[in-house]
């Protein structure tokens, strides 16, 4: 994608009221990583810290995402990580089936762009991640949900484990 095109898609998100929950937010958060990469990671939505600063996971759940992925040979600055819906839910709550059927043009486009091998879902609202031919989907429990939760976070690793196996035979 030329810088332009991007330019444009990028101002499109920062400007967009598709939506009500562009309101009382302070970024869009568009997503980040290689537009070539391999491996895209989509997750609910942006959280506090990531409406503060424009950049998707970069809060508690983030940090501890990027960690436990570096555990296992899998490096951040190797993927792209959006969210299925670009702005913040008031009080961080998941966003409503309308407001992710309004966002997903914005993935689908980056999807259509990124031209990922492997798309790993976040948590439960990522699960309406548009299925691409081609693409092999990877559903992996919530990093919020895995640091609370020993089960959870035991199965975390597992998954992860498991991508790290899969992204190996890439
Ligand atoms: S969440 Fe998506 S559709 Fe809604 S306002 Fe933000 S960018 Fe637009």
């Amino acid at each position: 994608m030329s810088r332009d095109i991007e330019y444009r898609f990028h101002q499109q998100i920062y400007s967009c009221k598709r939506c009500s929950l562009w309101q009382n937010t302070k970024h869009a958060v568009i997503g980040e990583g290689p537009l070539d990469a391999q491996v895209m990671i989509v997750g609910q939505n942006p959280g506090a810290d990531e409406d503060e600063t424009g950049r998707p996971f970069v809060g508690r759940s983030g940090k501890y995402l990027t960690k436990t992925l570096a555990e296992y040979g899998i490096h951040r600055e190797h993927i792209y990580i959006t969210n299925i819906v670009k702005h913040i839910s008031p009080k961080n709550r998941k966003p409503y089936p309308n407001e992710i059927a309004t966002c997903l043009p914005y993935l689908q486009e980056q999807i259509r762009i990124i031209q990922p091998k492997i798309i790993v879902l976040l948590g439960t609202s990522a699960k309406e991640t548009p299925r691409v031919e081609g693409i092999r989907y990877f559903e992996i429990i919530h990093p919020s949900a895995a640091m609370r939760f020993t089960k959870m976070r035991e199965k975390f690793r597992k998954q992860i484990v498991e991508l790290s196996e899969q992204i190996k035979q890439l």
